[in-house]
């Protein structure tokens, strides 16, 4: 049970960064502690998937960078948090199942590398998040998103099993085209040596292995820290 009031009497409302590679665990431990905390969890990735979605609709290269923040500019990008994830809207239209297809997820590791469009992305996810009370989670929350967050917890676990989990998550989902393993390995590799805001822990952040771990121990970890953060 968490509590914890604020000098004017109000719940304190904490920004909370879950960052990792894909099949790490993120969304489940994020969406349970948004869940238990009262909060919102954004799944930032579905904003990149939304991006390179239009992209495609719009026959606009991967590799355009100035087409694509144009492209963002000119695009409405919501999400609204469910208890099975993000619901995703592109201009208005409901595009949650699509983003989720093997040429979106593709598509998102590629529009993701271009400085331009993680800057129009940041400065969205940070309007997002200002009020607090949010887990979010992604790739650079705790480096560039939130550098300030109040709890930054960074998750990985072994190549191997995040295969597995993540082909486990994408048959829960119901997803037709699966993701291979080789594309999850292509995809980390593109997220961990990007030029700009690769994938990696901030200083601050608790860095999770949660390769022989439960999902219950993952968020019984991060539920002490959370507390702690409540506490002081
Ligand atoms: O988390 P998800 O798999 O939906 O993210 C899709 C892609 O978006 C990732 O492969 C990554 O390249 C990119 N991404 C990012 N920064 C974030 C979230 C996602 O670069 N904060």
């Amino acid at each position: 049970m968490f509590f914890a009031v604020s000098s004017d009497s109000q719940p304190r409302k904490l920004i909370i960064a879950v960052d990792g590679p894909a099949g790490a665990g993120k969304s489940t431990i994020a969406s349970r502690l948004a869940r238990k905390l009262g909060y919102i969890n954004l799944e930032s990735g579905a904003m990149y998937r939304a991006l390179a979605l239009k992209a495609i609709e719009w026959d606009v290269s991967f590799d355009d960078e100035l087409a694509l923040f144009k492209l963002a500019e000119g695009s409405s990008i919501q999400l609204q948090p469910n208890l099975g994830g993000n619901r995703v809207l592109l201009d208005k239209k409901d595009v949650t199942q699509r983003v989720r297809e093997r040429d979106v997820t593709e598509g998102a590791s590629r529009v993701s590398v271009h400085p331009k469009v993680r800057q129009w992305m940041v400065s969205h996810q940070r309007e997002l998040g200002k009020d607090g009370g949010i887990v979010m989670e992604g790739r650079d929350i705790g480096t560039k998103v939130f550098p300030d967050a109040d709890v930054k917890i960074f998750l990985d676990a072994d190549p191997v099993v995040r295969e597995q989990r993540r082909m486990q998550q994408q048959k829960l989902r119901g997803e037709v085209a699966e993701t291979s393993a080789a594309e999850l390995r292509d995809r980390d590799h593109r997220d961990r040596t990007r030029a700009t805001s690769p994938l990696e822990p901030a200083s601050d952040a608790l860095v999770l292995d949660s390769t022989s771990m439960s999902e219950d121990e993952v968020l019984r970890r991060v539920e002490g820290l959370v507390q702690q953060k409540l506490e002081t």
